[in-house]
């Protein structure tokens, strides 16, 4: 059996958006710039896209910009809240302790660059509190950055309630919403958005494409410098074909959400069950308040890496909360984030499943999880010394 529970890492394109992808690289190859018919074409194809984009948010076209991705997004989004702040001499920013490093590195370079944050705590359930991030609000607050959902843990952030408090301050609100556009519902206007990050690959469009959407009012700040494309706010022949497909894929993605969501999160919980009658093992993050494709758990006295490789073996792609960064095994700052300890933050698996999955594959996850569990803990020293009584079990 060959089961890709990698999601939330990326997805497989859908058929329709490759056929589109392709169509397009024969059909639309005119630079959208030029004056002659075929770039013309290209452009009302390019136009088209944003304005179907737009709607899906409820936004309007005009605060729709195309980027190579999540990554671009956030950088951008930060970039262009934290110059503008400077220039009314507020550089305080807030965000959460679980964000993406996307944005958390961005903010580090920020914080080098005079700028002050404060990450708010996301408690043993992996949300945060709008009362807290009320309280951290100051009069030099220039920008609130709080992911909409994680996505190593799939908990959902209460976007609504930070809009509106963020919106009450006068403080700018960015939210990295590249693991819930196409699995979430989202209204720009109804939440008080100003600035969403989004990245195509994670709802089944290409790799290397994304947009920001920024209020209208808001001026962006260049990450990319050249042409004027994208209303001079991200120089570079636009991606048509990227472009194109990133539009079908949630066009589609959004036609079956309620469907899909359904029926993840019915398979979610079954996993969860399933996998909870390991011992010793936990479920990380809110158990309702999550992606319907989210599952992720530390199980005790086991490395998560190894868990991966025979979870491959068996023909199952999983990822695991540690980032092998250079050559040395750090646990995830999100299980830390939630107050995992680093032992067992070490022993974590992250299962984020695609819409086709059926419960006979949910059971052999099931069945090959508890396999290969019980198989590394029957040699690991932390688990002899666990059950030896010499170490004290958290789990
Ligand atoms: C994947 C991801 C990103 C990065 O997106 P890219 O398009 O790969 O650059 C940013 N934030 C979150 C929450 C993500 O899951």
């Amino acid at each position: 059996m060959q089961i890709y529970a990698d999601n939330a890492a990326t997805t497989k394109m859908s058929e329709t958006a490759v056929k589109i992808m392709t169509d397009c690289m024969r059909e639309y190859y005119g630079n959208p710039s030029s004056l002659y018919t075929i770039g013309q074409k290209a452009k009302e194809q390019l136009e088209q896209a944003r304005a179907e984009i737009a709607a899906i948010i409820n936004a309007e076209p005009r605060e729709i910009i195309f980027t190579s991705g999540g990554s671009e997004s956030d950088n951008q989004a930060l970039l262009t809240a934290a110059i503008n702040g400077k220039k009314k001499g507020k550089t305080h920013i807030i965000s959460s302790a679980f964000e993406h490093h996307a944005i958390l590195h961005t903010l580090k370079k920020l914080e080098k660059n005079g700028f002050e944050v404060t990450l708010l705590p996301v408690h043993e359930n992996g949300i945060v509190k709008p009362d807290e991030l009320e309280a951290a609000i100051k009069d030099e607050t220039c920008l609130v950055t709080i992911m909409t959902a994680n996505n190593e843990i799939g908990t959902i952030q209460p976007v609504a309630q930070i809009g509106e408090i963020c919106r009450k301050h006068g403080v700018v609100f960015h939210t990295d919403a590249v693991q819930a556009v196409g699995h979430l519902p989202i209204d720009v206007k109804a939440e008080n958005i100003d600035m969403l990050s989004a990245s195509a690959h994670k709802f089944r469009g290409p790799k290397g494409i994304g947009f920001l959407y920024a209020r209208k009012g808001i001026i962006l700040q260049n990450l990319i410098e050249g042409g004027a494309q994208e209303r001079g706010k991200r120089a570079g022949t636009e991606n048509l074909p990227a472009v194109l497909a990133m539009t079908a894929a949630l066009k589609e993605a959004c036609a079956d959400m309620e469907k899909n969501n359904k029926h993840l999160s019915e398979i979610r919980d079954y996993l969860i069950k399933g996998l909870s009658e390991i011992p010793h093992c936990a479920l990380n993050g809110d158990p309702v308040q999550r992606l319907a494709s989210n599952i992720n758990f530390s199980f005790e006295g086991i490395e998560g890496e190894s868990i991966l490789i025979l979870l491959d073996q068996k023909g199952i792609s999983a990822s695991s909360g540690s980032a092998c960064t250079s050559g040395a095994l750090d646990p995830s700052h999100v299980l830390l984030s939630i107050g995992r300890i680093h032992d067992v933050a070490h022993g974590s698996l992250r299962l984020s499943i695609g819409e086709n999955i059926t419960t006979a594959e949910a059971d052999y996850i099931i069945s090959s999880v508890k396999e290969i569990v019980e198989y590394l803990r029957s040699f690991s020293p932390v688990w002899r010394d666990l059950t030896e009584g010499k170490k004290d079990f958290i789990l």
